[in-house]
């Protein structure tokens, strides 16, 4: 039987990680990023992780003399878990260094986080995802973010003014109403003044799936006079009492389970409007955008996990007098999800680069939009089986839960569920090709630069150029043409910036002729020990 992995180094360890890092822009967060990879890949930190999820959070309505308090109480290894998340800014590093490559390096600390551990990571990408949606209304941003971009994590219930640091959710979602926000019911009315902001409101409502409640204050939708708007509702009101967030009960999940989800009531809620009335949608489209962005990267880091135990196991058991790593086979599965994981890491880290350039670049900008739709869809769907194809490399070994493969697989639907599933998030891809005259010349500019690097993705450009000529039954073919589009993007990152070996198996396989998703299925002519070697060092 194998040893036990003991400490990975989530930095060094990922020799593509930081060759990506370094090609967007991003060199100069290495020893941030090297800190946070050692820390968080302690045997320490993955024991807190399968604790966190093991000792589940328990809904605490009423305190012992009956008076509501709507809490929930984690174990002690959440609170460890997120005390590192914070300290080492996995929720605010690209806010609070804003220069090139800050969202990059963002990145990069949620891929490697996400990899230990996915129930914490849902209030730092809320947290960090939500502060262009502060920054729409001056006043709240100037009293909000200072405490949101605090490295203390301070896990007190009481009035955010009050505290060294605070987290930030949202709650969008109602029964009717996920992915068609517009049939929300909560309703909000003025409700007096609130001092330094204005008109403060009162909401009254239910909200169907409202992750981290614990958090000090929310995005949440609700209609005023105006339509459809955003408000920040904090845990407790101005005057110092508990705001009206009645928690009614917490989902029993798939997986996840270290993260909090509740259904609850806003009854009499306090809270003040973001952006302008009647735009809700608008204002809070920004927080998506970076969530979205956030998914594509945890489901990476996800794949990459799944991908170290993987080679871990086979380096050291032997199956019909030959190492795993060895059997020929096994190589070929290694290898085809070595490639696949790091196309989707190289993809999050080319898009925190749109992001980064986006402000002063409307490529740039067309491409954070639109390539984040495309790989959020095509990162996050290729995820669970990606994870299921690691966990088989450890045969039985891989199906218990000691193995951590198990809670990874779990994890790993999820970030293609929200912030967009599947067929809402191509839908929006064929939207903003439909909408933003950049969207489609965007792609096809990024697939250029790689042109003459491969023939499969010379034909494949064609190919999509075609796709996306073709207006006819748009909304039927969505799927098909996002991955298309996903595909040539990935392969055109791996022609550019790459090492061969892993760029022509890419397009060999997804860009052949034969590909029909399953792992192990490259052709002939791979070098498969120039891909194998690559994911670790052979002594780590
Ligand atoms: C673990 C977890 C945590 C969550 N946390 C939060 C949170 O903190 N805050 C929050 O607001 N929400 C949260 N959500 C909810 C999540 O955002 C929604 O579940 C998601 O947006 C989908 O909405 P829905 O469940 O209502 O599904 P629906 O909108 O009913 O969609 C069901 C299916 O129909 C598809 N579909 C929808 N429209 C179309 C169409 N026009 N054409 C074709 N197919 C379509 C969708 O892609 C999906 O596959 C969370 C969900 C999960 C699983």
């Amino acid at each position: 039987m194998p040893p036990h992995l003991g400490d990975q180094d989530l930095w060094s360890e990922d020799i593509a990680l930081r060759e990506a890092v370094a090609q967007q822009g991003a060199g100069w967060a290495a020893d941030h990023l090297a800190t946070l990879g050692r820390h968080m890949g302690q045997a320490e930190m993955v024991a807190h992780s399968e604790l966190a999820n093991r000792f589940e959070p328990e809904l605490k309505t009423f305190d012992r003399y009956g008076m509501r308090v709507d809490q929930v109480e984690f174990h002690p290894s959440y609170h460890a878990l997120m005390d590192a998340a914070v300290a080492h800014q996995v929720h605010s590093f690209a806010w609070s260094h804003a220069r090139p490559g800050a969202h990059v390096a963002h990145g990069a600390l949620q891929y490697m986080f996400q990899q230990i551990e996915g129930g914490v990571m849902c209030p730092m990408a809320m947290a960090y995802s939500a502060i262009p949606s502060l920054n729409a209304t001056p006043a709240v941003a100037k009293e909000w973010l200072p405490r949101l971009l605090a490295t203390t994590y301070d896990q007190r219930d009481i009035p955010a003014d009050q505290k060294r640091g605070v987290m930030i959710g949202m709650f969008m979602t109602e029964k009717q109403g996920g992915s068609d926000v517009r049939v929300n019911t909560t309703k909000a009315t003025p409700a007096g003044l609130a001092e330094g902001v204005g008109q403060a409101y009162s909401l009254t409502g239910h909200k169907f799936f409202s992750s981290a409640p614990m958090c000090d204050a929310f995005l949440v939708l609700a209609y005023s006079a105006g339509g459809l708007s955003c408000f920040l509702v904090p845990r407790w009101r101005p005057d110092g009492t508990r705001n009206g967030i009645y928690l009614q009960r917490l989902k029993d999940k798939l997986g996840n389970k270290s993260n909090a989800s509740s259904e609850l009531e806003f009854i009499d809620a306090h809270g003040v409007m973001l952006g302008k009335e009647g735009r809700g949608v608008r204002t809070i489209i920004d927080m998506v955008q970076h969530n979205r962005f956030y998914c594509a990267n945890a489901s990476a880091g996800i794949m990459r996990q799944g991908l170290r135990l993987a080679l871990h196991h086979v380096r050291h058991r032997s199956a019909f007098q030959r190492k795993l790593v060895d059997q020929p086979l096994m190589r070929n599965v290694l290898a085809d999800l070595a490639v696949e994981a790091e196309a989707a890491m190289a993809y999050g880290m080319r898009l925190g680069r749109a992001i980064d350039d986006a402000e002063s670049d409307p490529m740039a900008a067309s491409l954070a939009r639109i390539g984040t739709a495309i790989g959020k869809y095509w990162v996050c769907k290729r995820a669970p089986s990606h994870v299921g194809e690691s966990l088989e490399c450890l045969g039985g070994a891989g199906y218990v839960e000691e193995s951590g493969l198990p809670r990874l697989y779990r994890e790993a639907p999820l970030n293609g569920i929200w912030e967009g599933s599947g067929n809402v998030i191509c839908l929006d891809v064929w939207r903003a090709l439909q909408r933003e005259e950049a969207a489609g010349p965007t792609i096809l500019a990024e697939l250029e630069a790689a042109r003459g690097g491969s023939r499969q993705l010379d034909a494949a450009t064609e190919a999509l150029k075609e796709d996306l000529n073709n207006p006819e039954d748009f909304e039927l073919r969505a799927r098909a043409v996002t991955e298309r589009a996903a595909l040539c993007l990935q392969a055109s990152l791996l022609v550019r910036h790459g090492p061969a070996a892993v760029a022509d198996a890419f397009c060999a396989s997804r860009l052949g002729q034969r590909w029909h998703g399953a792992y192990g299925t490259l052709p002939k002519g791979v070098d498969f020990s120039a891909i194998i070697d690559r994911i670790a060092p052979a002594d780590a």
